[in-house]
């Protein structure tokens, strides 16, 4: 489960500080999937981010499995960032040189897995999002929908428990969108945990319930019938 109590982010300092998190409070359980929804500057990317531990919060306390990530060093939150997280962004984050399935493995080769093992669950993955076809095309070569299906694969890649997508349909079509969401949803059903940010109501359903930020705040929620 993730529990944040009175989570706050202030980037910079004296007059140039910008608050991007404002005293927030949420529980995520084990399993849901929430869409996190809000204008641009509400502080929706940093709630990710700091659920993530890509970055820390400048106060209040953030509990991932009953365990208090502030306590954690650098090296206890980066280990946790590779085992617990898979993140998917608008902009896919693929290393535009290497093949599909080079970059899929790229997070394995992190985690000092054997060549062959790497190779193999790159390829199941790939396999499973629809790219067995495309293993050897890079990202260029690819549609958008198709490279998120990538990134999809590579967030896989660690076998994580919480998926966090910023975005993931913003730059894509209608049907590719609902492809994308359509791997979510099976994500979902394999008990992941799911936080997606989107500002499209259409992507918002698919989850089973919707926080709104407003100002770094969560202003409402609301809970799918
Ligand atoms: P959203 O994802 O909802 O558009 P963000 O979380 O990206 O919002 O940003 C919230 C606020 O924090 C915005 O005012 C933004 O400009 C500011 N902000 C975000 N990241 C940084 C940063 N690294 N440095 C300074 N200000 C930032
Ligand atoms: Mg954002």
């Amino acid at each position: 489960m993730i529990k944040v109590i009175g989570l706050s982010k202030v980037y910079g300092s004296g007059p140039a500080a910008v608050t991007a998190l404002n005293n927030v409070t949420v529980e995520i359980e084990t399993g849901e999937f929430v869409a996190v929804m809000g204008p641009s500057g509400s502080g929706k990317s940093t709630f990710l981010s700091i659920l993530g531990c890509l970055e820390r919060p400048t106060s209040g306390q953030y509990y991932l499995d009953g365990r208090d990530v502030s306590s954690l060093d650098e090296d206890e939150l980066a280990s946790l960032r590779n085992r617990q997280f898979g993140f998917i962004f608008q902009t896919f984050n693929l290393l535009p040189r290497y093949d599909i399935l080079r970059n899929t493995e790229l997070p394995l080769v992190y985690a000092n897995a054997g060549r062959k093992e790497r190779r193999a669950r790159a390829q199941e993955l790939l396999a499973r999002v629809g790219l067995a076809h495309r293993l050897k095309h890079k990202p260029p070569a690819l549609s958008g929908g198709e490279q998120q299906r990538a990134a999809i694969a590579r967030a896989l890649v660690n076998d994580p428990t919480v998926i966090l997508a910023d975005e993931p349909t913003g730059n894509l079509d209608t049907r590719s969108s609902h492809e994308i969401m359509k791997i979510f949803t099976e994500l979902h059903r394999e008990g992941r945990t799911i936080v997606l940010v989107t500002h499209e109501p259409d992507i918002a359903r698919y989850a089973g319930r919707i926080l709104l930020f407003r100002d770094g705040a969560v202003v409402g929620e609301g809970l799918k019938e």
